[in-house]
């Protein structure tokens, strides 16, 4: 893909850029790796002071930075503000906890003195981030935030289409006082993307994307013996018991659905609603879907974005055409979306037989798959049947209840009513086509950190 700016509302070609040279790569992971043996030297204190600054860099310009996002990939301009916060709070998080989550610790071990066996968290070098554009600073800041904590560098492949807030955070981290090298943005074109894994200085790959670039570039890493994590689609299940706030959960699923166009992996994909409540759910569903205004993404009234791009719309039209040629059902709400701009008309899709492709498919856009269960047991086991584990919501009065239910779900992450979150200072990740690894948190920082055992032996002691 070439690397371009091109605005989803107006379909205009604002800006393309080149793709990186072999050249280029090279010079930029010489670079990375220079920095890396000098950035592993530094103190936790050094290292926050880089990311608070970032994070106040971000602050005080919130609205240039947002502009940047509903440019290139036609986010809401009140989402875009949101997610400029969401990343100086990521920011913030790190500066406070980094040190902390990577302090060494003694282990109790049989025959050692109590500081004898220690376990430290070294950093492994230069990481190899792919990221997608949904989320296009979020998604750098979740991996680089961490990652330079714990004393690596990164080197960036964004997505083709948001080139411009992939310079961006470059810049922003220049800005903030970083050295050449700990961030480095690359145009990379795809069949570049074997020489970065390859390189030895090169010790791990992170990849937040499609199953299938995932696939790509975690067989990459295997081959050349990488750590990788990935971070992939979801399907997530949006669970109604009949014991929940019906109106509550029906309003939240419109926005779990719909915010940032109803392009987020752990979107409200699946809503599923026990019998009991089924019919109240839908009718305050249809009626919130179908107030949505679909306009310009820069107007602080309009309520649904276009998607990234015409190719994003044509493809969710071909997987919704594919589902009722199935056999299910598609009923279209709202008044008409704008001809002008890459919008897709929100779609509700009822009788989605279990054996259709449909039914396991993520749609990355305004469609609802929407399932009737039976009860609570019927709930779980649709919720279950998807290739995908990303994230889970389960609505119902009793927490109790539900929290016993979030433990049935095959999930990484499970919210309790509320679509699932997207936080500075909670772990991301999902298990089954939904990727392995976690971003975020202690969890996160420890991802591409070598736990290196030290022990000390007595040297008075006995042979
Ligand atoms: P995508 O096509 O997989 O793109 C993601 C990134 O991978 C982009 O930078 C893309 O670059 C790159 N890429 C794709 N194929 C590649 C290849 N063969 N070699 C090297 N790089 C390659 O993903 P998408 O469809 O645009 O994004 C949406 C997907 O991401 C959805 O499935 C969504 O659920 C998932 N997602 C997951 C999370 C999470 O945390 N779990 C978060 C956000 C999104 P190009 O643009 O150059 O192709």
């Amino acid at each position: 893909m070439a690397y371009a700016t091109t605005n989803p509302f107006t379909g205009e070609v604002v800006k393309t850029f080149p793709n990186a040279t072999p050249e280029e790569v090279d010079a930029a992971l010489d670079q990375a790796h220079k920095t890396f043996l000098e950035w592993r030297e530094t103190s936790f204190e050094q290292r926050a002071e880089i990311l608070a600054k970032a994070a106040s860099i971000l602050r005080e310009n919130k609205s240039e930075y947002a502009q940047i996002l509903t440019l290139e990939m036609g986010k809401l301009i009140g989402e875009a503000e949101l997610e400029v916060e969401l990343s100086a709070q990521m920011l913030d998080y790190y500066v406070k906890f980094g040190a902390e989550a990577l302090k060494p610790r003694f282990l109790p071990a049989a025959g050692f003195g109590d500081t004898d066996v220690q376990l430290v968290s070294d950093p492994l070098g230069v990481l190899f981030a792919v990221e997608p554009w949904n989320f296009p600073y979020y998604q750098v800041i979740r991996i680089t935030a961490p990652q330079v904590t714990a004393g690596n560098v990164i080197v960036l492949k964004h997505a083709s289409n948001v080139p411009q807030s992939a310079l961006a955070m470059v810049d922003l981290f220049r800005k903030a006082g970083a050295p050449e090298g700990l961030l480095t943005n690359l145009f990379l074109p795809h069949d570049q993307t074997e020489r970065v894994i390859a390189d030895p200085r090169v010790r791990g790959v992170a990849l937040t994307g499609s199953e299938k670039a995932g696939s790509i570039i975690a067989g990459l890493a295997a081959k050349h013996l990488k750590k990788s994590t990935l971070e992939l689609g979801g399907a997530d299940a949006f669970i109604v018991l009949e014991d929940a706030d019906v109106e509550k959960a029906a309003d939240w699923a419109v926005f779990g659905r719909h915010w940032n166009g109803g392009q987020v992996c752990v979107s409200s994909k699946r809503l599923i609603v026990v019998d009991a409540v089924f019919d109240k759910f839908a009718a305050r569903y249809r009626e919130g879907v179908a107030k949505l205004v679909a306009g310009d993404p820069t107007d602080a009234k309009t309520t649904l974005a276009p998607l990234s791009s015409q190719q994003a719309a044509d493809d969710l039209k071909a997987q919704v055409e594919k589902a009722v040629a199935e056999g299910a059902k598609a009923e279209t709400l709202g008044a008409a979306v704008p001809e002008q701009g890459s919008f897709y008309q929100p779609t509700i899709l009822t009788e989605i037989s279990e054996d259709s492709e449909a039914f396991h498919t993520e749609f990355f856009g305004p469609v609802t798959q929407l399932y009737r269960a039976k009860d609570e047991d019927d709930a779980v086991r649709i919720a279950n049947d998807s290739p995908f584990g990303l994230g889970g919501s389960v609505f119902s009065q009793d927490i109790h209840r539900a929290q016993a239910v979030a433990r049935r779900l095959d999930t990484g992450m499970v919210y309790i009513n509320q679509p699932t979150g997207v936080k500075a200072d909670i772990p991301f990740g999902g298990v089954k086509n939904s990727g392995y690894g976690h971003e975020l948190v202690d969890l996160g920082i420890k991802e591409f950190v070598n736990e290196k055992v030290v022990v000390v032996t007595d040297i008075n002691g006995s042979f």
